[in-house]
């Protein structure tokens, strides 16, 4: 008997994945994993947060958590203490209850969750992401219903900056509900993060062209060690009067990666809208996963309402924020040394857990096959992937990339 399943034809990879995979694979000691974004301490390792540790001690230690179902929206403390952390304990909205939270799974599922519910009950079908992006926005959206995909303008190869007048240019020409998602902190890849005066100009055309913020907050804190500075941008747009979503993932300011712990933050113009957007996001939860799981909100809702502990996470995230741009500095500092033809100031520009460092894809292959260097094809590297025992030898190989 012929198998059914005969028809379904293999898909494409996921790059950072099978470059992950590739770099574990390779035999050669010398090897340096600059591919998945996730944090690597000074010995290349994973790191789990110590107060996550500990949290995780005291949580397995209490008989009065128990493994029942949490309501399909999640965990109130949860989100009740990540919608503040994005918005700021003080903000006037919090207050007047026109912003609430959802627990999603992780920040992907914030985008989904959120784009599902723009499409299905706003009939939202057109959406805007940078050029270049987190590569998995445009599947988010099109699997959430959004027929219509657009880029608008962010990067120039050319200066390793910010493509302004493309961005704004783009957005101009937006139709009317738009969503455009726009990276809260830290943008994936290019880590270039627009001024204060240039969100003002983003907010001003979205205002005027009616255009929907999607926020997509994936680095609060982790950034630059700064919560408060790293949720500018969202907080700015909610002072000027903006209804908008943004999802908040704590993957990488809990390490939290695998924990799936995230929520989609909504703020909306009258609080009377939150009853009945609660009881659709019901519906739109329940009917793909029905509810979300406990562990990692448990975690993160404990840290975050606990002044010591709120503490002590501060310190860690500080600590993981500034060891990223020391190796920044050390890159760059490394490449001048060697007198790598460019100019390298852009990789202490950046912020985040990335650097577009602007390799050619062929210079890429190149770090890949003769120099065990993993890294996306696009030139975006982890810093942290990053220590003083490798920075030597990536500027010299980046040098040789360059030069040869
Ligand atoms: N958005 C951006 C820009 C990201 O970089 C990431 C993580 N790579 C995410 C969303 C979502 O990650 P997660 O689902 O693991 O929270």
């Amino acid at each position: 008997m012929v198998s059914r399943f005969d028809v379904v034809e293999q898909g494409p990879p996921i790059e950072v994945f099978q470059l992950n995979k590739l770099f574990l694979d390779d035999p050669n000691q010398v090897k340096v994993n600059l591919t998945v974004g996730a944090y690597r301490d000074e010995n290349g390792k994973p790191w789990v947060l110590p107060v996550v540790r500990s949290m995780e001690q005291q949580l397995a230690a209490d008989k009065t958590l128990l493994h029942e179902y949490l309501p399909v929206l999640g965990l109130e403390k949860f989100t009740t203490a990540a919608t503040s952390m994005l918005l700021g304990a003080d903000n006037p909205v919090l207050a007047s209850g026109r912003a609430f939270g959802i627990q999603t799974l992780s920040g992907t599922g914030g985008l989904r969750i959120g784009a599902e519910f723009l499409n299905k009950h706003l009939k939202y079908t057109t959406f805007y992401y940078s050029e270049p992006t987190w590569e998995n926005h445009h599947l988010v959206f099109v699997n959430s219903g959004f027929t219509n995909p657009r880029k608008y303008r962010y990067w120039n190869p050319k200066t390793c900056a910010i493509n302004f007048d493309g961005l704004i240019e783009d957005l101009k020409s937006a139709p009317e509900n738009s969503v455009i998602i726009l990276h809260a902190c830290a943008h994936n890849p290019t880590g270039i993060d627009p001024t204060h005066e240039q969100w003002e100009k983003i907010a001003d055309v979205m205002e005027e062209r009616k255009l929907f913020p999607f926020f997509d907050s994936a680095y609060q804190g982790f950034a630059s060690g700064d919560l408060d500075r790293d949720a500018w941008a969202v907080r700015y747009f909610v002072q000027r009067g903006f209804e908008l979503v943004c999802a908040q993932s704590f993957a990488k300011n809990f390490g939290l990666y695998n924990e799936r712990v995230g929520n989609l933050t909504m703020v909306v113009k009258d609080a009377a809208s939150a009853a009945p957007i609660k009881s659709q996001m019901t519906w739109v939860v329940r009917g793909m996963y029905s509810n979300p799981p406990a562990h990692g909100a448990h975690i993160v809702a404990q840290v975050l309402s606990n002044k010591e502990t709120f503490d002590q996470w501060r310190g860690h995230i500080k600590m993981m924020a500034d060891r990223v741009n020391d190796m920044r500095q050390a890159l760059r500092a490394e490449l001048i040394k060697l007198n790598t033809p460019g100019n390298w100031d852009h990789i202490v520009n950046q912020i985040g857990l990335f650097s577009y460092t602007g390799l050619t894809q062929q210079q890429c292959e190149y770090l890949m096959a003769e120099k065990h260097i993993y890294l996306l094809k696009s030139g975006r590297i982890n810093v942290c992937g990053l220590n003083p025992s490798n920075v030597q030898y990536v500027a010299r190989a980046m040098n040789d990339a360059v030069t040869n």
